[in-house]
């Protein structure tokens, strides 16, 4: 829920993959409920947020030829994901993403 724009490479990248993980992990019918309670996943907003992602790679000229099943505009609304928690913790733990976040007057 971080804005795209203040992720470094590397966490951007990782958010597109772990929004691939879960689809994969929801569509072999395995739980999530970690991920739900510990406030890290929204399903209603899983496909918002790849295009949101995709949208950010391409203007970065990254690659990306994975598209979503529209069908996952749809999902229903499950899990809330703390926006504030999760900026901090970026901020926390990556000095990239610290350094990109702090220019954004926004946070
Ligand atoms: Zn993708
Ligand atoms: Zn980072």
């Amino acid at each position: 829920m971080v804005n795209p724009k203040v992720m470094c490479r590397q966490h951007l990248l990782g958010e597109h993959v772990e929004i691939h993980m879960f689809i994969g992990t929801i569509n072999l019918q395995k739980k999530v409920n970690g991920y739900l309670e510990k406030g890290l996943l929204e399903i209603h907003n899983l496909y918002h947020r790849h295009e949101e992602l995709v949208k950010e790679m391409k203007r970065r000229g990254y690659n990306h030829r994975s598209d979503l099943d529209e069908k996952w505009k749809y999902a229903k609304r499950l899990g809330k994901i703390d926006k504030i928690k999760n900026i901090r913790e970026l901020s926390n733990r990556c000095t990239r993403c610290r350094s990109r976040i702090s220019k954004e007057t926004k946070y």
